[in-house]
């Protein structure tokens, strides 16, 4: 293994899913649900099969999907792109990751981002030959947010870019329109690009508002914005994403796609497309209902003992696991599957620094009763 990929092993989540099905133990630990997308967004991948939509589709998607892309930008957001060449179809978003940071990241360059991270973020850009400036997420009140001075601070001569989630994976933060006003200040100011992880776009909650960095002045030129159907529809393992951009940063970042996977698979795009146009509605019954599992799964900890954080968006809660004796999440981790069976993820893997050694990260994507009986084990690892 190349020395620049050493260190990173297995994916907590690869782990952790293995874990829990080894064991037997309830996985609120990777975050997938346990129920289906909408029927007829199945049944139109199905169709595209059977229709013959089984060859090498274009390189960049196929059209269909790329103007269901555009149109959702500009209805959703009033965001302008144009499908021909500021639309980018790639396997998940964690390819359009992977390509925009190879695709723009010269060796050396640095590359500033919020810890906690999703942690592909940490692999491809150290892949990239980049270097981390992570700017760390703190909680105020029961909410996390960052310090501006500390994010003007991690910006040096060798930034490229910053690179920001919202809905933010794992601590539930939907960054507010003066905080974002905040980091396309300073992106302005030098010169950098945003890349933006807007996969759990739909999933906000209590009528918070996503608010896509490229919508605010003198951004869109300098945004590469990516989503992926994965979350919005419920089918993560169909793997199908997108970008855009303008032209100059679509044309950069498909120049790696091409060499990494050239396209994309062809039944599933026809049918996110689909998706896109036509189940808005199942959408947001399906915010609604993780709304409500939020609540519960937050009741739970709450309930137990735990102090859980404050969760505005995506599929996690986390939880201060403090009031149980415990000063590290892996070590709660590891009781929490001994004592009560159920699997979550210690936070600290997604941060550098120790910020987030007390944190545990927990999925409620999953139907109430599994929700309700993961809850009420949480007590048995009161020490
Ligand atoms: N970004 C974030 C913040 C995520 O939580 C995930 C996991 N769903 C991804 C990217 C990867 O998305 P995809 O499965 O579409 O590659
Ligand atoms: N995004 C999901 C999570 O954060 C899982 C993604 C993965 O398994 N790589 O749990």
């Amino acid at each position: 293994l190349v020395a620049r990929m050493r260190g990173f092993g297995t994916t907590v989540f690869a782990e952790m899913t293995a874990l829990a099905v080894r064991t037997g133990a309830i996985n609120l630990g990777q975050g997938f649900p346990d129920t289906d997308g909408p029927a007829k967004l199945l049944e139109t991948a199905v169709e595209a099969i059977r229709g013959g939509a089984n060859q090498y589709p274009p390189g960049p998607g196929v059209p269909e999907l790329r103007e269901a892309v555009a149109a959702q930008r500009s209805g959703r957001y009033g965001l302008t792109y144009d499908p021909a060449d500021e639309v980018l179809v790639t396997v998940g978003a964690t390819e359009a990751i992977a390509a925009t940071l190879l695709a723009l990241c010269e060796t050396g360059d640095e590359v500033v981002l919020f810890e906690p991270y999703y942690d592909s973020y940490a692999a491809i850009i150290a892949l990239a030959g980049a270097v981390r400036r992570p700017v760390t997420l703190r909680p105020d009140g029961d909410r996390f947010t960052f310090d501006p001075a500390e994010l003007r601070a991690a910006v040096t001569p060798h930034t490229r870019l910053i690179l920001l989630n919202s809905p933010h994976n794992p601590t539930g933060t939907v960054f507010s329109r003066a905080e974002l006003e905040i980091i396309a200040d300073v992106c302005r100011e030098h010169d950098l690009v945003a890349v933006t992880d807007e996969v759990y776009e739909y999933l906000t909650f209590d009528g918070a508002e996503h608010v896509p960095i490229a919508t605010l002045p003198g951004m869109r030129e300098r945004t590469v914005a990516i989503s992926s159907a994965g979350k919005t529809f419920s089918v993560t393992g169909w793997k199908t994403g997108w970008i855009t951009a303008p032209p100059h940063l679509v044309r950069a970042v498909q120049t790696v796609k091409q060499f990494l996977t050239f396209t994309c698979s062809a039944p599933y795009q026809r049918a996110v497309a689909y998706g896109l146009g036509a189940e808005l509605d199942w959408v947001e019954a399906q915010r609604a209902s993780l709304q409500s599992k939020r609540d519960r799964l937050t009741a739970g900890i709450q309930a137990a003992g735990l102090t859980p954080l404050r969760t505005q968006g995506t599929y996690f809660v986390q939880a201060d696991v403090r009031p149980f004796g415990f000063t590290d999440g892996l070590e709660f981790c590891r009781v929490l599957h001994e004592r009560a069976g159920v699997v979550a993820i210690p936070a600290q893997v997604f941060y550098d620094s120790d910020a987030g050694d007390p944190y545990v990260r927990f999925a409620f994507c999953k139907r109430d009763e599994v929700i309700a009986d993961a809850a009420a084990r949480l007590s048995r690892v009161a020490s």
